[in-house]
């Protein structure tokens, strides 16, 4: 089978560049083995929260500063006029899904934790607690609602942490008759699931009746991030209470981070792109003209044929890159890797620092080009975290890296 472009993973990085491409006729095959870090992230989309240590509130006035002190760094290779299009672009492209968010790329705004804290970020989906400031929240009162027997979040540490903030909170607890079917089990009493549960009309007025007794002038109702994956929405049920309800992301799975990449999945497929669920890339080859064959585990002797190739398939989170005994390796190709060979430096001792292995990934020219013993592999991209010279932990930008060198590829490649 031909294609212009195979993707190789299908977390953000590869749904982005393939949307794009799709959307301006392009024939392309998504391969990705299984879940994606969207599954287990905040749900909000970080651009850039930090450059050498200082906390910033403008990443756009902050992509000088950085691309001097790390000129390897992908924001740096893309530079700042193409960061301000693409991050615009990115929301847009997010819409276009079904991915509503919140925010803008020159003004970060603060996401609530599941442990009550604030955290910077760029875009956050509008059903989701935020807050335009990083010390206090938009409420002086508010109750926060958990589900009872769900393990995956805690009201009590939320409390605290808003009390710092000057914002009192009562906290109440959810028991409705469906619940029992999932307290059945416990591994089952899951976000998705209880979402699920909730798509029931009968369930989910019993749901607003509990928040609308219970509420007590609260001007915000807080809830775990377990409703509305598919149909029965939070502003639905804020009309019903009339009061504004917020949820919080809980411990993963997250359920924002779900619904962002199945909506993209949907909507690539409905855009004429193929999504290969649940297999490998296994093995790649690069003809004598410049093309590539990509065999995948559940396809056997099957050659998937591409004039472009975009290799998407994450941090070692994904094991888009691995980490043997002593070397750092990228496992489909053997692509040349940004890492060190002594183990030692891998690591600072305190977890807290800037741990130098968030920075390796596979080595890029800067136009986001692969390499194999030294020499640039044409029209091979390298896309999202699986690339070398950015720390999204500490920089906080793993979102604004997978969604704006996925758009700068697709620009590439739709150049030719
Ligand atoms: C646990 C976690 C939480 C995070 N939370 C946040 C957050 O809250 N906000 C934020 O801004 N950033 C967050 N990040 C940063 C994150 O890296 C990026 O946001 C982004 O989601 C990464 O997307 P990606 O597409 O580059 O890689 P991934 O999402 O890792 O996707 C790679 C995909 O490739 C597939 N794959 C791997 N190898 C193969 C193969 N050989 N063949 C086929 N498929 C393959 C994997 O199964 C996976 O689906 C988080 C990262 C992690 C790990």
């Amino acid at each position: 089978m031909k294609f212009d472009t195979i993707l190789i993973g299908g977390g953000l990085a590869g749904l982005t560049c393939g949307i794009q491409l799709v959307g301006q006729g392009k024939k392309c095959l998504i391969v990705s083995s299984g879940q994606s870090a969207l599954h287990f992230s905040s749900g909000s989309f970080d651009l850039l929260n930090q450059v050498n240590g200082e906390a910033i509130s403008n990443p756009i006035e902050a992509i000088d500063r950085l691309s001097i002190l790390n000129p390897s760094h992908p924001y740096a290779k893309i530079g700042k006029a193409n960061v301000v299009s693409y991050a615009r672009q990115a929301k847009a492209l997010l819409e276009r899904t079904g991915v509503e968010t919140v925010g803008e790329e020159n003004k970060n705004h603060f996401r609530i934790t599941p442990l009550g804290i604030l955290k910077p970020t760029w875009l956050s989906v509008p059903d989701y607690a935020v807050s335009p400031d990083d010390k206090a929240l938009p409420w002086k009162k508010v109750s926060i609602f958990n589900i009872a027997g769900f393990l995956d979040f805690h009201p009590t540490f939320i409390c605290e942490q808003f009390e710092k903030m000057g914002t009192q909170s009562d906290i109440l607890t959810i028991d409705t008759p469906e619940l029992d079917i999932l307290r059945r089990n416990p591994s089952e009493l899951r976000a998705t699931n209880i979402s699920q549960l909730f798509e029931n009309e009968t369930a989910f007025r019993n749901l607003a009746g509990i928040m609308r007794k219970g509420r007590n002038h609260s001007e915000a109702i807080i809830i775990p991030a377990c409703l509305g994956l598919n149909g029965n929405s939070i502003s639905k049920l804020s009309a019903m209470i009339d009061c504004p309800v917020y949820m919080i992301p809980t411990f993963p799975p997250s359920l924002a981070g779900i619904r962002s990449q199945r909506r993209m999945m949907k909507y690539f497929q409905k855009s004429g792109g193929y999504y290969m669920l649940g297999d490998v890339v296994n093995n790649i080859q690069i003809a004598p003209d410049g093309s590539f064959q990509v065999t995948t585990g559940n396809h056997g002797d099957v050659r998937f044929c591409s004039s472009n190739l975009v290799l998407a398939t994450g941090s070692f989170f994904s094991r888009g890159i691995v980490a043997l005994r002593n070397k750092i390796v990228e496992p489909v190709m053997g692509l040349d890797t940004y890492s060190s060979d002594d183990r030692n430096e891998w690591y600072a001792e305190n977890f807290f620092d800037d741990q130098k292995y968030q920075y390796y990934g596979v080595k890029t020219n800067d136009t986001f080009q692969v390499m194999k013993e030294g020499k640039v592999i044409e029209n091979f991209y390298a896309a999202g975290a699986i690339l070398s010279g950015f720390n999204p932990l500490k920089e906080g930008c793993g979102s604004g890296v997978s969604l704006l060198t996925a758009l700068h590829i697709a620009g590439q490649i739709l150049k030719k």
